[in-house]
């Protein structure tokens, strides 16, 4: 492959769970409502990503696999965002580029759909072929040729946990969508994407979890926080359970495992923490979620706003129930 894409791939393509990150994205933005993930090996041998979203045609299969290549449209606001994010258009390229890849693509109300074959980037032909309508994309054997990268691979074990984790926030932040994960031949998750939140964890998450947890609803000011929260007592365990939402997006953040924790404070066993699934919704421009595939953190302008918003909405739930 061609050195700027293995360099691309880099950055890009971290390990298993970031390309089905990337590639759980791109099933979202084709509008699917239902897409199915299979992972073999953590995901290092075997990752295939189902949708029935748009499709895409015989003709743009290749053209999808180019460096840059995005039919996206841009706003405003991407356009701004983009010498800081960057990697639009480099997913496909970038995967591609360390793995073997088979597509199979169908476009809505098109007849047949096409299929292709890359071996490290390398595109074959486009062949005719019957498929579903909207994609499945298998990759296979990634890092087949960059073994140095291969090397900091943990154990299949690890990634496919890690695949489960994406797969999970996906299905979580978006309801509306029914996600299903199997992984080495066993389903283990399966949301039915009824659009309800509760459904999606207690399929994501499992039932023992669901049943534990109170709804929270409230807001600050323009700061909207909606989920739900585990009960005082039963309260979770470890911080793993810690699920927050900013503006659709799972994030990693100290501030609101902090808000979360304060409003549960001498409300729980010593050594315990709550679980949640929180929502977190703001005006977009008061707010920076770096989209870099490998991370998930985010920077509000108005800290304090937000450590009350979510502080407040929890300790007042939990302070009406013990009245
Ligand atoms: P980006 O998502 O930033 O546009 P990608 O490399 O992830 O870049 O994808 C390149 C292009 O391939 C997309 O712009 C889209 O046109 C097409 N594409 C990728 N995945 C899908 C999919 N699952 N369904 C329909 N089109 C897709
Ligand atoms: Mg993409």
């Amino acid at each position: 492959p061609h050195i700027a894409d293995l360099i691309a791939a880099g950055e890009v393509v971290e390990r298993p769970a970031s390309v089905a990150k990337e590639l759980l994205e791109n099933a979202l933005d084709a509008g699917a409502s239902a897409i199915s993930v299979e992972v073999q090996h953590g995901g290092l041998t075997y990752l295939r990503i189902t949708d029935n979203g748009c499709g895409i045609a015989p003709g743009q299969l290749p053209t999808a696999f180019l460096r840059h290549a995005t039919s996206k449209l841009r706003r405003a606001e991407d356009l701004a965002a983009i010498g800081t994010l960057g990697f639009r258009g480099e997913a496909l390229a970038a995967i591609a580029a360390v793995s073997r890849v088979d597509i199979f693509s169908r476009e809505r109300g098109a007849d047949r759909g096409a299929s292709l074959h890359l071996e490290g980037g390398v595109p074959g032909e486009v062949t005719e072929t019957g498929c579903p309508e909207g994609t499945t994309i298998c990759v296979r054997d990634l890092f087949f040729n960059t073994p140095a990268r291969m090397k900091f691979m943990k154990k299949d074990s690890a990634e496919g946990t890690a695949v489960t984790g994406v797969v999970t926030h996906l299905a979580l932040s978006h309801p509306e969508v029914s996600v299903k994960l199997i992984r080495d031949g066993v389903e283990v998750l399966h949301t039915p994407g009824d659009g309800q939140l509760r459904s999606a964890v207690y399929a994501a998450l499992g039932r023992d979890f669901a049943l534990g947890l109170l709804p929270v609803s409230g807001c600050g000011g323009d700061i909207s926080v909606e989920g739900f929260v585990t009960k005082p007592l039963n309260g979770g365990g470890t911080r793993a359970r810690q699920l927050f939402f900013v503006n659709g997006r799972f994030v990693r953040s100290q501030l609101l495992t902090a808000a979360l924790e304060e409003a549960y404070r001498n409300r729980l066993l010593k050594g315990k923490f709550p679980g949640c699934v929180l929502h977190i919704t703001l005006p977009k421009s008061t707010v920076d979620v770096n989209v870099h595939p490998a991370k998930t953190v985010v920077k509000f302008q108005n800290e304090r706003a937000v450590f009350d918003a979510v502080h407040y909405t929890v300790k007042d739930l939990l302070t009406a129930g013990e009245t």
